[in-house]
């Protein structure tokens, strides 16, 4: 493997900032039962709930990535990571004030409803100013919604967008600050950090760069068709710049993926506020997708008790079951109401015998495929978050057996107070931590002992790489017991993180 196609980067950490940081409900929820992500939970903590309660806060784990390759951000991105810049994080689950469950939907999952469809012919008018387009001519006559936006776009003198390289111009910089001022009250912002979240990624200057006929094909996306032998073959981070009479009015910030496309961000001119260009960029990121013959579009996170985030749900689709690795559609959740008041759900894979495939369990000697996860279409119906992840939960059985087990082994992890399932970090503070003991989506410690245990784990000799900051070195670890205790934990966190297959092609710095 060639040093480009590894991925490069920190140890994985836990963070944990106070509650009013959370920007999603900002604190607010108006039923306290909405914080827990499980009814043990709230019955066990609802009469102490304070307003200032550890449980308030925004925890994530994450890592800095100097370097990956577009294909691992996919698979990361199934994982449940996003990326900020080069920031790659997820959620925790358990102790974080809202649910962030991934999303993703596709064109033929997508039901064009009422509203949307008003809003496509509220565009169509503004860019062709023409008042009615030629209507379906019959009511049974499917809305198609990619056709639609496509001979508006066609149609309009005024109006275009252009693909190009995610790169600063002053021209975007002076659009997201007014957006930023005008939509989020942020005042905060400044070039830096605008480059930092929009421009900045983990990916080699020639992805970010691209090829002349790559954005060439991309440019003509609405001619391209099936039978076309031009494909278009971006891979990577892009900026989709909107112009209306040669003036920037919105930008689409997205990650070409080999599975589909995912939106980063979307800033637009408050000045075209009635245009709905947020709207219209969904389904225009679909219609794009569709000639890419890309499968899916992936739209970030989604909350269920929290209208900035819940809208989402509008376009179809399903989100990311993170323990199993695999997608359950949203309507399925809402019908079983798995994920009301802001719960968390974990399908029970017991009951259909279906194994995961997700990367956290691939074992390094077995046959390495680049599977994404799709819909498990397996009729299953329970909701097993709380069997596992309650108050009593298996997660936390027999866990300081384990806990002991891995200390044998000289693997060093320690008891948490198992009362203070939020105190991972010291009670009330803020900060950076280990990963803790239990979290959704982490490989579970009682696998991990197992990994251990089964000598899996000497698997790695030889092919992780190391970069010693202190001695400024990359040097192979060749046997993880001749390591030194802080550098085994780094390890056993990064299995735990990404899996033993991943974790092999990694890069660490520490
Ligand atoms: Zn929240």
């Amino acid at each position: 493997m060639s040093l480009q196609d590894r991925l490069i980067i920190t140890k994985p950490m836990y963070f944990k900032e106070s509650a009013s940081e959370c920007g999603y409900c900002h604190g607010k929820k108006k039923n306290p039962r909405n914080y827990f992500p499980l009814d043990s939970w709230y019955e066990k903590y609802k009469d102490g709930f304070d307003l200032d309660a550890p449980n308030r806060g925004t925890y994530n784990l994450g890592f800095q990535a100097e370097l990956m390759t577009v294909e691992m951000y996919d698979t990361l991105c199934n994982l449940g990571f996003r990326r900020s810049g080069k920031f790659i994080y997820r959620h925790d689950m358990l102790r974080n004030c809202c649910r962030l469950f991934t999303i993703r939907t596709s064109p033929d999952q997508f039901q064009i409803t009422k509203e949307l469809r008003k809003t496509v012919k509220k565009f169509k008018k503004h860019i062709t100013a023409v008042d009615a387009i030629e209507e379906p001519s019959s009511k049974n006559q499917k809305f198609d919604f990619i056709k639609e936006i496509i001979s508006a776009e066609k149609a309009s003198p005024d109006f275009k967008t252009v693909f190009e390289p995610a790169i600063f111009t002053q021209e975007k910089y002076d659009l997201f600050a007014k957006y930023q001022e005008n939509v989020h009250n942020d005042f905060k912002h400044n070039p830096k950090s605008f480059k930092r979240f929009l421009c900045d990624g983990p990916f080699m200057p020639q992805v970010i760069t691209g090829t002349a006929e790559e954005w060439k094909a991309l440019n003509e996306w609405q001619d391209q068709d099936f039978n076309n032998s031009t494909k278009i073959t971006r891979l990577g981070p892009t900026h989709e710049c909107y112009y209306y009479k040669d003036k920037l009015i919105a930008m689409a910030v997205l990650d070409f993926l080999p599975s589909g496309v995912s939106s980063v961000y979307f800033i637009w001119d408050p000045d075209f506020k009635k245009w709905s260009l947020g709207k219209i960029s969904a389904m225009r990121e679909m219609a794009i997708l569709s000639k890419l013959q890309r499968k899916y579009y992936y739209m970030g996170y989604y909350v269920e008790d929290c209208p900035k985030m819940n809208y989402k749900g509008a376009y179809g689709g399903e989100l990311l079951d993170v323990c199993n690795g695999e997608y359950v559609s949203l309507d399925f959740l809402h019908r079983k109401q798995m994920i009301s008041n802001g719960k968390l759900f974990v399908m029970d894979e017991s009951e259909t015998g279906t194994s995961s495939d997700s990367p956290l369990m691939r074992k390094l000697s077995a046959e390495s495929e680049n599977n994404f996860p799709s819909v498990n279409t397996k009729v299953k119906s329970k909701n097993i978050a709380e069997n596992i992840y309650g108050v009593n939960g298996e997660a936390y059985d027999d866990i300081e057996q384990y806990i002991s087990g891995l200390l044998n082994f000289d693997m060093p992890y320690l008891s948490e107070d198992e009362d203070a399932i939020y105190g991972v970090i010291k009670a009330g503070g803020d900060g950076m931590s280990a990963l803790p003991n239990v979290s959704p989506g982490l490989l579970p410690l009682q696998e991990l002992y197992f990994i251990v245990e089964l000598e899996e784990i000497t698997d790695l000799n030889g092919k992780l790489l190391i970069l010693d900051t202190d001695d400024n070195e990359i040097r192979p670890m060749l046997n993880i017991y001749g390591e030194s205790e802080s550098s085994k934990r780094v390890i056993c966190d990064l299995v735990r993180t990404l899996g033993l297959e991943i974790t092999a092609n990694t890069i660490v710095i520490i």
